[in-house]
């Protein structure tokens, strides 16, 4: 960047504002907290709702799907039940896979249902690669209901693999042994869903039980967490080096997926633990709090090259409402600027360009900051008018802004 004045002026480097770059490790933290929610909300295939409850595919499932698929088809069912032609081998493969979907979508929705017991507002389960690791959107207060929640994920994935046993003796004596295959196979794969889930690493069901036992103990949500996610990524490491070792013995696939479970199920147990520093820190916060109270607004009568020299280059800011006669028209931001052609600057001015106000662009000073910063993630945009029920403007949050005030927050309290 090379521009002190600016530096001096907003207090924060530019490398920071736009998250990329060289980081320091302390502003670490709060970029991965942004990442996440960012993630939590890039959406993925909205199948159906359960009990009130949206249940959303993540786009990674669909990979997942396509691997068991293939490895039930081509590799499990032939080998084990030999003497099948291949249509029935992928059939079976198809049915087993739709089935074990729907076994960690129970896992998950037993979780999700004795937290809404507990009075836990669950709106969207998505599924993630593993059962373990679906995202609830609040968290319990008290470690025994955490404890009740994490217990009940492993319990279903066990009942369940009774069932499916059940139903393979059923079969078993009227003697189809395709569909014999298939729910030996299910009753297997849930047993070990359930016995994976309980590993004591964080972000794993074991993890949350083994953080709601030493919560209960200590007192401490912080330091459980604390020890349950290097638990966690301890974890991860010993599967990467597991997998490693698969490879230089032979067996490369076995080894990837060891790999590659580490390395993600390391990721979530790294930035689960920045999650909740990160969400406690903005706990009770409301917007009016943290606001810049006096903002630079533009009429909107302004042409775009007076925008961007008096304004834009002036302030630095990346954003400015768009104010007449006191009454807030709107927001006009680089990016509705940016593709406007030099020759039309001239011509053309704010209202023409702006986004007009709407309740995308606006919240109450009451709400609380957690609610502010999603909303900025879901509408894609870097700052929201604090707009009281009146309609009268008092003030304005931004994305960097909410940084500050984090990295702020955290200095001060160690
Ligand atoms: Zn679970």
């Amino acid at each position: 960047m090379g521009n002190g004045f600016r530096n001096i002026r907003y207090g924060y480097p530019q490398e920071i504002q736009d998250g990329k770059a060289k980081t320091p490790f302390k502003e670490k933290g709060v970029l991965a907290f942004l990442k996440i929610m960012e993630k939590e909300n890039r959406g993925g295939f909205k199948l159906f709702k359960i009990a009130g409850i949206q249940i959303t595919l993540d786009y990674s499932w669909l990979i997942i799907f396509v691997l068991v698929l293939w490895s039930l088809s081509s590799g499990y069912f032939p080998h084990h039940y030999p003497g099948q032609d291949i249509q029935t081998y992928w059939i079976a493969g198809f049915i087993a896979a739709i089935l074990f979907f729907f076994s960690i979508l129970a896992h998950e929705l037993s979780h999700s249902l004795v937290a809404i017991h507990s009075g836990i507002k669950i709106p969207e389960i998505t599924l993630f690669i593993f059962g373990g690791v679906s995202r609830l959107s609040e968290e319990a207060d008290d470690p025994k209901t955490e404890l009740k929640i994490a217990l009940a994920g492993p319990l279903s994935s066990f009942a369940l693999a009774l069932l499916f046993l059940g139903v393979k003796l059923t079969l078993e004596e009227k003697q189809s042994s395709m569909f014999v295959a298939i729910f030996d196979y299910l009753s297997w794969i849930n047993i070990a869903l359930g016995i994976f889930n309980l590993i004591p690493g964080f972000p794993l069901d074991g993890g949350r039980v083994l953080r709601a036992l030493w919560w209960w103990k200590t007192g401490s949500l912080k330091q459980a967490t604390k020890v349950a996610s290097d638990m966690g990524k301890g974890f991860a490491l010993a599967l990467m080096v597991l997998g490693g070792l698969q490879i230089f013995t032979g067996s490369l696939i076995g080894g990837l997926w060891f790999i590659f479970i580490g390395m993600f199920l390391r990721g979530v147990a790294e930035s689960g633990y920045q999650e909740m520093v990160m969400k406690q820190a903005l706990e009770g916060v409301q917007v009016q709090e943290v606001m810049i109270p006096e903002v630079v607004s533009v009429q909107p009568n302004l042409p775009l090259n007076r925008l961007i020299k008096d304004y834009f280059f002036r302030y630095g800011y990346r954003g400015f409402p768009v104010i007449q006669e006191g009454a807030v028209l709107g927001v006009v931001s680089l990016s509705n600027v940016k593709d406007i052609p030099e020759t039309e600057q001239q011509t053309r001015t704010v209202a023409e360009v702006m986004t007009p106000i709407s309740d995308k662009i606006t919240i109450p000073p009451e709400t609380p900051l957690t609610e502010a910063l999603q909303k900025m993630i879901r509408e894609e945009i870097g700052r929201l008018l604090v707009v009281q029920s009146n309609q009268k403007m008092v003030g304005m949050i931004t994305k960097n802004g909410l940084l500050r005030f984090l990295e702020i927050k955290r200095i001060l309290e160690g």
